[in-house]
């Protein structure tokens, strides 16, 4: 079984609607929506949701009321200024426990926080692994964990031969846990300035954790300049671009009827998109 994770160095370039084409033309694979911060990749697939779990990221010190002889202890030694009026801010608390050692009465205990929830859905092309961070949670990263393991025991279930994961924009935690130990990254990229930037940055992280890239530049002929200068970038990385393609109003009109662009119209920009999906098996084949 191999694994695909699509990635961008920013949002907005086109990466969601790629794995949704992928999705439409991909056989025997699991889906995996590992942009947990801002996932949409259910607005194309508009899964139905079989199981649903809670996330726990870590966990918050809770305060019993009746216990509490208010001697001030656990505010004064929370390094994170999480508990004020002797009441614990469950967004600042870190769960380090320090209070539940401090208080001379045990009136603190640590509890399980939520702070998420993973999905495991079916779509109208397979199998979809996806999750929602709540908003103000940080632990994204180990939400992309979650959502991986599951796409990958759904994958050995039903003898899959693909993992296609989305993965987070730019460079952070997320990405990282969505890209480590993976056959093959594609990076979507657009010809911009900091598009280039941000590819650079990319490829680097990518290359740091020794996985294979390729990219695809997407609008390219919104400036065909800066196209050529990131094939020639690419070229000198040794990173092989495996399509370029052009700006089309029809992504954002499947976008609004909820169809992947194959869906949508299958000549055109669909012939395109599918001549990228050919070499990036390809790719994923040699690797
Ligand atoms: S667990 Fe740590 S961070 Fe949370 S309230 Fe207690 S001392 Fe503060
Ligand atoms: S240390 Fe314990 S008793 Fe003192 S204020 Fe904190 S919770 Fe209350």
């Amino acid at each position: 079984m191999k694994q695909l994770t699509v990635i961008s160095g920013k949002g907005g370039t086109g990466k969601t609607s790629l794995v949704g084409a992928f999705a439409a033309l991909a056989e025997n694979k699991v889906l995996a929506d590992c942009d947990v911060d801002a996932s949409d990749l259910h607005l194309l697939l508009q899964p139905e949701v079989n199981v649903k779990e809670d996330f726990k990221a870590l966990e918050t010190a809770v305060i019993n009321e009746g216990k509490c002889i208010k001697c001030g202890v656990c505010m004064e030694k929370c390094r994170f200024n999480a508990i004020k009026d002797f009441k614990v801010n469950l967004l600042s608390c870190e769960g380090c426990g320090v209070c539940t050692i401090v208080c001379p009465v045990s009136a603190v205990s640590m509890h399980d926080k939520v702070a998420g929830e993973s999905f495991i859905s079916e779509t109208r092309f397979g199998p979809l692994c996806h999750a929602r961070l709540q908003p103000g949670e940080e632990a994204s990263g180990k939400l992309v964990t979650v959502v991986r393991n599951k796409a990958k025991e759904i994958a050995k279930e039903k003898n899959s031969d693909l993992i296609i994961i989305d993965g987070s924009p730019g460079i952070g935690c997320p990405v990282i846990a969505s890209i480590g130990g993976v056959d093959q990254v594609l990076v979507v990229t657009e010809p911009t300035m900091s598009g280039l930037h941000d590819l650079e940055r990319i490829l680097g992280v990518v290359a740091h954790f020794k996985v294979s890239a390729v990219v695809c530049i997407n609008k390219y002929d919104i400036n065909p300049e800066k196209a050529d200068e990131i094939e020639e970038y690419c070229k000198e990385q040794g990173v092989r671009v495996v399509g370029k393609i052009p700006y089309d109003v029809s992504f954002t009109k499947a976008m609004i009827e909820g169809k992947t662009i194959i869906e949508h119209a299958s000549e055109g920009v669909s012939g395109i998109i599918k001549d990228v999906w050919s070499n990036v098996l390809e790719v994923l084949k040699d690797g």
